[in-house]
């Protein structure tokens, strides 16, 4: 078989005993790596109503097909396990360099069973791999603790994959770093990983995955190809020079730049954190993941030392800034430095401080609730010290390391009405009533809220756009408002979301791939056969996508879930406060019918949510059907 190294790693915890087991090529066609591959062995491994803490609790990390291929955006592996925060089908996925990495050490995935009596961390070298002792490891910093592996093992150039104290101290939201710049923030990752008293993956590989490949050649050229065209297209341009954070003054411009807790769409002072003042107030250099030619991510000074835990995203600056009213790029700096150092996600901890905040300002909490702290929209140096206050589990943080709903059942009145989350997972800083694809996404997608399962609806709402026009090859042709929700839109949704569900199979990062950014679809097909030789075609490739999300859906029927889940908050019914888009709210009744016809386009039943047994089989997945009726 080619493009893999068709390579599992599994490690007890419990036990300490380590294996390796063989991918077959007819099994690894349906399952091709990543969200497919990980939502396979979840699904068959993890005993439904399994404790998301458990021992039992099954924890994949698990390589695209595409991962470290020779092709910008090519990077993403993803971490799965059940979701301590949504009791849900959990993923997270990440760039960087550990899963090149991995695949160079001769590993597609591991699956982590059991828990260590003591703190471990894991040594992968070129298809070997041991557990190692790591209490002198519990309880630091992740730069200190990445340079500690790094000088024991005696190689600088070990890619560390790790969580933080918030993961040793069981936030919900905790998260995984690579390298101390790239994270698996949602869905609480971190903290299964530190259930399992696991601190580290510590790897490296002498592999290249040209060796793999069944056409190297044409790979090598495709990516010298597409690092040339990186200047071609607008929004992968645009992303080059301004990063993520090139998004924050067209949303706040459009009205959908998520502010004071979602209730506003407009930041009076969106000056003081669009990308000029970020550029001229942070900025000390530009970074990337592995071979890609895009270098979005960002490196930053925070009170005159550069940090090694680089910039804050649009999501970051997004949370800790307008959604919590605050407009200091240095604290909002601060606070990202934190999450990364913690390890905590920063969309979940500045999501769950802003609902903290609207709490407060209704009087439902008060001073001697927050440990003094006046947490007020605005007050930067009371959400810098929550953070620290959430990774320890502090005084109030301890209750915020719940998440917001949680937090909310324990405060009671109305607090659940101020949660901005789905399935108990916060939403990312993307106003819904201005992008209902996205609202929809948010709704519908199994681990919760989640930016990521569709391309943003003003990307394909000019049919003149280049990004429309590679959009075709999708079967998409028709252009949409970003506020509808007819027929043809959730056609548009259903499409985008196999191809999205694909992205995190093969690998590829959500900046790679048309329509959103630069790598038309016939590209990426390219890479994939040049990789394999299986001379797939788009319908396949988009029923490998509908395949991992089917799998995720059944995990979650299995534990309970159906339509009523599939939702947004109150707030996203009702007006916004202010901006262009005042007083615009999402239709609740055109919302349910549109998910109605969006269930039946994806083989779903219309009350449950259920996927069918017929179109399970169309998808090859007649033992999920069997397996879902036999809990
Ligand atoms: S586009 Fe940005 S996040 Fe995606 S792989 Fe490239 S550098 Fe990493």
């Amino acid at each position: 078989m080619y493009g893999t190294t068709a390579k599992v790693l599994r490690v007890n915890l419990s036990t300490s005993v380590l294996d390796v087991e063989t991918l077959e090529e007819d099994f690894y066609r349906l399952y091709p790596g990543g969200k497919a591959l990980a939502g396979y062995i979840l699904l068959n491994e993890t005993p439904a109503h399994t404790e998301p803490f458990a021992p039992e609790n099954v924890l994949v990390l698990a390589n695209g097909l595409l991962t470290g291929a020779p092709v910008s955006t090519a990077t993403r592996y993803v971490v799965s396990a059940r979701s301590p925060l949504t009791n849900g089908y959990g993923e997270s996925e990440a760039g960087g360099f550990w899963g090149p990495e991995l695949k160079m050490a001769g590993f597609e995935a591991i699956i982590i069973t059991g828990r260590a009596p003591q703190p471990v961390y894991l040594w992968v070298k070129d298809g070997q791999a041991e557990i190692r002792p790591a209490a002198h490891l519990w309880g630091r910093d992740t730069a200190d603790a990445q340079e500690a592996i790094r000088t024991e093992l005696g190689d600088g150039k070990i890619r560390v994959l790790q969580i933080g104290i918030a993961g040793e101290n069981l936030v919900r939201y905790a998260g995984i770093t690579n390298e101390l710049r790239h994270f698996n923030g949602r869905n609480g990752m971190g903290a299964v990983m530190g259930s399992k008293n696991l601190r580290a993956i510590a790897v490296r590989g002498s592999q290249r995955y040209q060796t793999l490949a069944y056409a190297p050649e044409i790979l090598m050229a495709l990516g010298r190809k597409l690092a040339k065209g990186v200047r071609d297209n607008p929004l992968s341009w645009d992303l080059q020079q301004r990063g993520t954070l090139g998004i924050v003054e067209p949303l706040n411009t459009g009205g959908i730049l998520p502010t004071r807790n979602f209730r506003q769409g407009a930041f009076e002072s969106v000056d003081d954190v669009k990308w000029e003042a970020y550029e001229k107030q942070l900025l000390t250099a530009r970074r990337s993941c592995y071979a890609c030619a895009i270098r979005c991510k960002r490196e930053v000074a925070i009170e005159g030392h550069i940090s090694p835990y680089g910039g804050p995203e649009y999501e970051t600056v997004g949370a800790f800034g307008p959604n919590c009213g605050i407009n200091d790029l240095q604290a909002i700096a601060k606070a990202n430095e934190l999450c990364n150092a913690y390890m905590l996600d920063s969309i979940s901890t500045g999501a769950t401080i802003s609902f903290a905040m609207e709490c407060f300002e209704h009087g439902l909490i008060g001073l001697d609730d927050t440990d003094g702290l006046e947490l007020r929209f605005g007050n930067a140096e009371a959400m810098v010290c929550m953070v620290e206050h959430i990774a320890r589990r502090q005084g109030f943080g301890n209750l915020l390391a719940e998440g917001s709903l949680r937090a909310a059942e324990k405060i009671g009145g109305d607090a659940k009405f101020f949660t901005m989350q789905v399935k108990g997972q916060e939403l990312a800083m993307h106003e819904p009533r201005g992008k209902y694809n996205v609202g929809m996404g948010y709704a519908i997608s199994e681990i919760g809220a989640d930016h990521l399962v569709v391309t943003h609806d003003p990307t394909l709402a000019n049919p003149d756009s280049l990004a429309f026009k590679n959009a075709r090859p999708l079967g998409i042709t028709v252009a949409q408002p970003p506020r509808s929700l007819s027929d043809e839109k959730m056609k548009q949704f259903y499409i985008l979301e196999r191809w999205n569900s694909l992205e995190k199979v093969i690998g590829y990062c959500f900046f790679g791939p048309a329509p959103r950014s630069f790598i038309h679809p016939d590209d990426v097909l390219t890479s994939i056969n040049a990789a394999t030789g299986w001379n797939i075609t788009m319908e396949e490739a988009l029923l490998i996508g509908e395949r991992a999300t089917n799998m995720a859906r059944v995990f979650n029927m299995r534990e309970g879930f159906s339509r009523k889940d599939d939702t947004l908050p109150d707030r996203f019914f009702q007006g916004l406060e202010n901006g262009p888009l005042k007083g615009n709210a999402i239709p609740r009744a055109e919302f349910e019918r549109a998910l109605t016809v969006l269930y039946c386009l994806k083989g779903w039943e219309p009350e449950t949510g259920r996927p069918t047994r017929e179109r399970l089989e169309a998808l090859s997945l007649g033992w999920a059907a069997e397996l879902m009726e036999t809990q």
